[in-house]
């Protein structure tokens, strides 16, 4: 793993840029994107040559991840996280931490996880105990958090000098010593491996764990990120500035934007970038949408009916699938230069192309090739045109020049023309499995797991009969023709 945060919307980046529309929380930018994007119903139709429509879907078909590979990796993180649950419960080392609860967010748990479920997010919801005032430090990620009055509450030991400050290095270091503790009596249900903390870094709001071989600390197995999140009191609503929700009315109706509004949002302790920064900025919380995400991603359709059946099947998730191997393969083929990007751009790409193209009938199965493209140009326009607003906070541009260089703007540009120019040469199996697929197969061959036949025995099978209905077929003909 690469140490970048990952997919809880914690690695985005932000811009001041302008100020809020005055028109139901839809900023210029927003609507200036909906007008170039709007297409037409059947832009779905663009015909694509056979052989990369092949592709696209054989590579759907792979993503997805392995049953076996998916129960093992869920075993070890789920044994992991009661575990430390346990532990924080009965631990009086930091009382405010005795009432955490795990929120299930990122991608693993929105099922659109890559390649093989070795990467997992964790939130460890962590209780505001009153409202609190939020001071906006940037165009609206960022904030200083005030409680609204001195407390008694275990909460005081994370507080600034002025008794109000919620600390949010202080949180995250007593999260560091209370895992480390916590590691010290714990034991991997399976005992070849065991749970290792890995080095903080500075902008990271997570406790980054990774599972290892005992006796290998080298070859991470897979790994955990850790993020202690703060819930704001259940009678406060968002912040000020993204108090109107997404524009998401087209595609899941007011009602659903009134559901993803109600959700709670939490903070994570991460620092604003920068040199010189002030105190605010040294303690400062980011706002965090992943719970939101999780139920746009979750409940995407249109109609209440879509992905119901087999028929009503989209392929919306396939198509983010897809996105974010694609930014991974980049990443892997040019780790500097595109140093910048992360599956966040994607996930922000497929959210507002889902906020236009919001018709469940553009999105069927049979359309996935197209459908996929058509995200991919998505992204190669925002990138082109330096312009890919956050989805919940429009007013922050994820590629503004300040946060994506522009050097390396130009050359994710370039990168993804030439993907779509030469038939996607990056979108092929990755040419070295990850450690745990080893696991997994090893489990699967112990008789722990059974598997479905290989592909190619049942290729053989289907072969065989095949033949064998051929030459019964004969047969007749000739006993008719005699
Ligand atoms: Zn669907």
């Amino acid at each position: 793993m690469d140490g970048k945060d990952r997919n809880l919307g914690l690695g985005e980046k932000w811009e001041k840029k302008g100020k809020l529309s005055p028109v139901g929380g839809l900023p210029e930018v927003r609507r200036r994107l909906n007008h170039q994007n709007q297409q037409p119903e059947d832009e779905c139709l663009t015909p694509i040559s056979p052989e990369l429509a092949n592709l696209i879907k054989q590579r759907a078909k792979e993503l997805k991840i392995r049953k076996a590979a998916r129960s093992w990796a869920a075993q070890v993180v789920n044994d992991f996280r009661e575990n430390l649950l346990k532990f924080l419960k009965n631990s009086t080392d930091q009382p405010f931490f005795q009432s955490a609860e795990f929120l299930s967010s990122g991608s693993y748990f929105e099922n659109v996880k890559i390649h093989s479920p070795d990467e997992f997010d964790m939130m460890l919801k962590l209780q505001a105990p009153s409202l609190l005032t939020m001071t906006k430090l940037d165009g609206g990620l960022f904030y200083r958090l005030d409680l609204n009055r001195p407390t008694r509450s275990p909460i005081q030991a994370f507080l600034l000098e002025n008794q109000l400050t919620i600390s949010s290095s202080k949180i995250l270091n007593a999260m560091y010593e209370l895992v480390r503790k916590f590691l010290k009596t714990y034991t991997v249900p399976d005992k070849q491996f065991c749970w290792k903390v890995n080095r903080k870094r500075p902008t990271s709001p997570a406790v980054t764990l990774s599972l290892c071989r005992i006796g290998n600390n080298t070859d991470e197995l897979m790994s955990v990120d850790l993020v202690p999140a703060l819930m704001v009191h259940d009678s406060q609503g968002w912040p000020q500035g993204v108090r109107d929700g997404p524009d998401v009315d087209n595609w899941l109706g007011r009602k659903g934007r009134q559901k993803i509004k109600s959700l709670p949002c939490v903070f994570v302790p991460k620092r604003l970038k920068g040199r010189k920064l002030g105190e605010d900025a040294k303690e400062s919380w980011r706002i965090s949408f992943s719970i939101m995400e999780k139920e746009m991603i979750t409940k995407h359709g249109h109609t209440k009916t879509c992905c119901e059946t087999y028929i009503t099947k989209c392929c919306r998730k396939q198509s983010l699938m897809l996105l974010k191997s694609l930014i991974e393969a980049l990443k892997q083929r040019f780790p500097k230069e595109l140093e910048d990007l992360c599956s966040y751009h994607g996930k922000t790409a497929f959210l507002h192309t889902l906020s236009i193209r919001f018709s469940d009938n553009m999105w069927t199965r049979k359309q996935l090739p197209q459908c996929f493209l058509h995200l991919l140009g998505a992204l190669e326009e925002h990138a082109r045109s330096g312009d890919l607003p956050h989805f919940f906070v429009p007013h922050c541009n994820l590629f503004s020049a300040s946060v994506f260089p522009r050097k390396s703007l130009a050359f994710l540009v370039n990168a993804l023309e030439e993907q779509r120019k030469e038939g996607l040469p990056l979108l092929k199996p990755p040419a070295l499995d990850s450690p745990l697929r080893a696991v997994s197969f090893l489990e699967e061959t112990n008789g722990k797991q059974l598997n479905p036949k290989p592909a190619a025995q049942s290729l053989q099978f289907t072969n065989q009969l095949v033949s064998l209905v051929f030459v019964a077929a004969l047969c007749i003909c000739f006993i008719f023709l005699v």
